[in-house]
Order: structure tokens, then sequence, then C-alpha cells
């Protein structure tokens, strides 16, 4: 079963750049599926789609079988988490207040809110009693990134959006985040489209690898191993 399929999926934005052409990939449940390619291949672009954040110009992209485009906005976001280079977090927030965003639109309890961040908190290897009440300032790189991860896995979505989420931290914490990460999903096995223009990152983490060249045009659609012997 595929959770996420795009079909001929088009992209033109109103300036007239042509960001994704055509593109057709079935993502298949609990996979991690990794998009490379060189930057402005539109690999943003494709992420932004699927999260509803902006509309394709031509084909549609199916979530369980229904348009992501049709439907309620709010409950499509429930079921994505969105990770993004740098975080996207809220400076002026705790730690514990970044990572209950969605837990506090979808209304849930404090007592229930509470519980699940400090879960998810120990999930990614942040001590809730230590961290939980600084700001997103007072951590390091890597920090934040698990705060990130945390924060996308609140409400416990089926399918995980990651924006190049260990490209901001230097190459030995990325490892290691990246290491950390597989064991996370190994346990949470949601279905991940992830970006990166890291190879050695796509080989590592993908079960699946889509290359993107300029313009949006898939080259190729392969397990690491395959890619790797052609
Ligand atoms: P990538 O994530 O692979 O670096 P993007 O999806 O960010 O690529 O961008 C794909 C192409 O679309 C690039 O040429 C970029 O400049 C262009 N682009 C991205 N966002 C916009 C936008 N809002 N308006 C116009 N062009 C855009
Ligand atoms: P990323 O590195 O994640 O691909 P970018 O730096 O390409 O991000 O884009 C950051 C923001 O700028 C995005 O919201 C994107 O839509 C917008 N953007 C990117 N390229 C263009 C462009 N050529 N014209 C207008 N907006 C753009």
């Amino acid at each position: 079963a595929a959770p996420i399929t795009l079909e001929r999926v088009g992209k033109r934005y109103p300036d007239g750049t042509d960001a994704v052409n055509s593109l057709s990939l079935d993502i298949p449940a609990g996979e991690l599926v990794v998009l490379i390619g060189p930057s402005g291949c539109g690999k943003s672009t494709v992420l932004r789609m699927i999260n509803r954040l902006i509309e394709p110009t031509s084909g549609r992209i199916l979530l369980d079988g229904a348009d992501v485009n049709s439907g309620d906005a709010v409950d499509l976001r429930r079921r994505i988490g969105y990770v993004i280079q740098n975080t996207g977090l809220f400076p002026h927030q705790t730690i514990r207040a970044n990572v209950a965003t969605v837990p506090k639109l979808l209304g849930w309890s404090r007592r229930r809110i509470d519980d699940r961040v400090t879960e998810l908190l120990d999930l990614v290897g942040l001590d809730p009693a230590r961290y939980g009440k600084r700001y997103p300032h007072e951590l390091s790189g890597g920090q934040r990134q698990r705060v990130g991860v945390a924060r996308a896995l609140a409400a416990d979505p089926v399918v995980l959006l990651m924006d190049e989420p260990f490209s901001a931290v230097d190459p030995i914490v990325r490892v290691r985040l990246q290491d950390e990460f597989l064991r996370l999903q190994a346990t949470v096995r949601k279905t991940i489209v992830m970006v990166t223009h890291d190879i050695d990152e796509a080989v590592r983490m993908g079960d699946r690898i889509a290359v993107l060249s300029q313009g949006g045009t898939l080259q190729q659609y392969a397990s690491p191993a395959a890619l790797l012997s052609t």
C-alpha cells in the first residue's frame, strides 16, 4: 500500500518558474523515501505540496487514497508532521511549549499535553527536567533539531516530512543524529519523505531514493543498493 502517491504532479510558480515536472512517485507505508538532487530542483516544493502549503498546478497527490487538496486542511496537518531546516522553533516559547504546538491547536487537555511532551522529549533523547523550560537559543543546534523532531511527532502523525533536517549541525553531530533517528524510526515506523542534498545521508537513511534533476524531473527511483550498483 502506498500512503502517498504523486500522480504526474507539476508545479509552476506564478513567476513562470517550473519547479516540478510531471512527477509520479509511490511512497510506501512505513518507508523512508529520500528526495535528492541539486539546489533548486524542486525538493522543498514537493514537500510543501504534500503538506498543502502550496497547490500543484497539475496532477494530484493522494494520502491514503484521498486527494490532499480536497478535505479538511487541519485534519491533514494533524496527520502530517513537518521538520524543516533550522527547525522553525518559536524563539520566545520554551522547549515544552514548542513541542506542544499542535496538541494545543487540537485542544488536548493540559494533562494530556504535559504527559505527551515529556514522553516526546525522552523519545528524542532530551532530558525533560533539564531542557523543557529552556528557550531554543539556550540549546545546541543538534538539540534544537531533536526538538523539531519531537514537535513534528507530537500528534502521532502517519507521515513525517523532513526538509534537510540534519544539515544545520556539524558533520559529527549529524551522523549521530542520523543514527539516532534511524533507531527512533525503527520503533515509530512513520512514512517519511526526507529532502537532502547529501548523498551519504541519502544512502545511509533511505529505504528508497528519488533522484531529481533541475526542473523537478525524476531521474531514478530505487533502493540505495540498486542506485550504487548502476
Ligand atoms: P530545492 O528544495 O530542490 O532547493 P525548491 O523547491 O526550493 O528547490 O525550488 C525549486 C525551484 O522553484 C527553484 O528554481 C526556486 O527558485 C523556485 N521557487 C521556489 N519557491 C518559489 C516561489 N515561491 N516562487 C517562485 N519560484 C520559487
Ligand atoms: P530551501 O533551502 O528550504 O529550499 P529556499 O531558500 O529555497 O529554501 O526558499 C526559502 C523560501 O523562499 C521558501 O518559502 C520559498 O518558497 C521562497 N523562494 C525560494 N526561491 C524563490 C524564488 N525564486 N522566488 C520567490 N520565492 C522563492
